[in-house]
């Protein structure tokens, strides 16, 4: 996929802009980084980076970034600048120090890469403070309203299907039952689409109810078919124990269960090209945005262009998860 970032007019004179990473790290978040470094410098705006997110605002450790303290980073997961949470931050008050003290070094505005936890705190600064702020969705999850893709969302469903590839392999050889659990925090976009191409014959996302032992029968089922072996796949969702009660529930059903929980090995690794490429135009295009006289908006991804999407907005709603994706991973299950 290719996004073409909109050419806009520079209006808004700014000699300095901050850049963090906040929240649960994503693979990407370096090639989102070198990207408004590397464009804020090109259109001759000093950059700083904030160190370990709202943590390093408040402790007012940032450093002014040059082109190459972002070299050879485009393809490391993780964030070099490190991400934190920052019980403090969710404070008015801190939140109007951080702004004096930002303003005091002449920084004119903050790109925010970041879940959702992070731009409602990029949002609250912005409406506090009247600091401009651009926010980029970086979070393995998925789960941002406003746009279709999050950076390294790409990468973490890939890791997790190598991962489920190999049990495929172990669950065929041993004619067994196999739960694989997969992050996603409260949405379940990871497993959906983990599921559908990992070919598992069960995804379960959250918000779902579990009938254990309608998936008992649908199990045998597909053994009476001549399947020998089973995947399910399970979102880790809001009930931290379901994996294992349902691998409980199996094993005293007749059937040989095995639960694998994939945890932290999503979170790591290098950057898929999509989220390499997705990273870098929203990097840019946040610098350009903030340029143009944008703010308190995060930038997205919408059938292929990049919107605009207020922060306001990203808050008050809850992405959707398409009941079109779930049914199609049902359909091809059977
Ligand atoms: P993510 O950005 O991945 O959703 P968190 O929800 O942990 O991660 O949020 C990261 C940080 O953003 C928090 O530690 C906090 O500093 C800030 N933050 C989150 N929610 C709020 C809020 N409601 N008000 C102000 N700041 C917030």
């Amino acid at each position: 996929m290719m996004w073409i970032p909109p050419s806009l007019p520079r209006t808004q004179p700014m000699a300095r802009m901050a850049v963090l990473t906040s929240g649960g790290d994503a693979p990407g978040m370096n090639a989102a980084l070198r990207a408004v470094v590397r464009t804020a410098l090109e259109r001759q705006v000093e950059i700083f980076g904030v160190q370990k997110g709202y943590s390093g605002l408040v402790s007012g450790d940032l450093q002014s970034m040059d082109r190459a303290s972002v070299a050879n980073i485009l393809y490391r997961g993780g964030t070099i600048l490190k991400t934190d949470r920052s019980d403090a931050f969710k404070r008015p008050e801190v939140r109007a120090k951080v702004a004096a003290d930002l303003r005091a070094r002449g920084i004119d505005a903050l790109i925010v890469i970041g879940g959702d936890g992070s731009l409602t705190g990029a949002h609250l600064l912005q409406q506090e403070t009247g600091l401009p702020v651009i926010g980029i969705p970086g979070t393995i999850d998925n789960d941002i309203y406003g746009t279709d893709d999050t950076i390294g969302f790409d990468t973490a469903v890939n890791t997790a299907l190598e991962a489920i590839d190999r049990v495929r392999d172990t669950a065929t050889s041993h004619e067994r039952v196999f739960l694989i659990e997969v992050m996603g925090r409260s949405s379940g976009f990871i497993a959906a689409s983990v599921g559908i191409a990992g070919g598992a014959e069960i995804v379960l996302t959250p918000g779902e109810p579990v009938d254990f032992d309608g998936i008992c029968r649908a199990l045998a089922e597909s053994k009476a078919r001549g399947k020998t072996s089973s995947l399910i796949v399970v979102a880790e969702g809001d009930d931290p124990d379901l994996t294992n009660q349902l691998t409980r529930h199996l094993n005293t059903h007749g059937f040989q269960a095995r639960a694998v929980i994939l945890g932290h090995i999503q979170r790591g690794g290098t950057p898929s090209g999509h989220d390499r490429v997705l990273a870098s135009v929203l990097g840019a295009s946040a610098v350009d945005h903030l340029l143009a006289g944008y703010s308190d908006v995060m930038l997205g991804v919408r059938h292929g262009d990049i919107v605009r999407v207020p922060l306001a907005d990203l808050i008050a709603n809850k992405k959707p998860m398409p009941a079109a994706i779930l049914e199609l991973a049902k359909l091809l299950a059977t």
